[in-house]
């Protein structure tokens, strides 16, 4: 059981990175953003709700997303371990996580920040184009799909997210400094945290968070 946390700023990579961790090791990613967003796009209460935090860079309440994570923690295919890609992201998230594992016989064995330079994230979150259908991510210059504007995974159409616009991005970087920031300290104190200096290759930079996941 590998129970993993991917912790960093937005456009650290921690989806891209998620999804190669989670087909190497055979584990589920458990993205909360992906969840809301799929909540926005079947119109369902929660993401009715979520969508206007979502629009404006804020975080959606804690209650929220600590409930959606904890349903899909108890699923069955979490019981081998999982990674967690964009929560926790707030102290009390943090705490609530710790909590709901314990209820659930399961643990978190590391925790990895990937750490990039605040001037590349907004290079990278401005050209950043995910996939409609799979949620695959690809950059306009950095990693560019084979055929412009289709997805190399599954031929889904690549879209711009409407929270990756030069507004909504700096609204997130100062919530990830205020709000997600802290549990560096937090999860630093548990000695579960590793760092990974996340500029470069991204095959490189799997291979580093591969190589600590195996170390544990
Ligand atoms: P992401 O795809 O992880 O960048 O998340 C996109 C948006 O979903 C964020 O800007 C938040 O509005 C919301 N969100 C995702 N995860 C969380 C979380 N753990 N806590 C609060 N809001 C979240």
């Amino acid at each position: 059981m590998k129970g993993i946390i991917l912790l960093g700023p937005p456009g650290a990579g921690k989806g891209t990175q998620a999804k190669r961790i989670s087909s190497e090791f055979g584990i589920p990613q458990i993205s909360t953003g992906d969840m809301l967003r799929e909540a926005v796009r079947d119109r369902t209460p929660m993401g009715l709700m979520a969508k206007g935090f979502m629009d404006s860079g804020d975080l959606v309440p804690d209650n929220v997303v600590v409930g959606i994570v904890k349903d899909r923690l108890s699923a069955a295919d979490c019981n081998t371990g999982f990674i967690l890609d964009g929560f926790p992201r707030t102290i009390p998230q943090a705490e609530a996580l710790q909590t709901a594992t314990f209820e659930l016989g399961k643990q978190i064995d590391i925790v990895i920040s990937l750490d990039v330079d605040q001037k590349e994230l907004m290079t990278r979150l401005c050209g950043r184009r995910t996939c409609n259908k799979c949620g695959s991510m690809y950059h306009v210059t950095f990693n560019p799909s084979r055929v412009e504007g289709k997805c190399d995974q599954c031929g889904g159409a690549l879209i711009q997210r409407d929270d990756d616009r030069e507004e909504t991005i700096q609204a997130r970087l100062v919530n990830y400094k205020k709000s997600t920031e802290p549990l560096v300290m937090f999860y630093g104190n548990s000695g579960k945290l590793k760092s990974v200096m996340a500029s470069g290759s991204i095959d490189a930079i799997t291979a580093e968070i591969s190589g600590l996941i195996r170390s544990v």
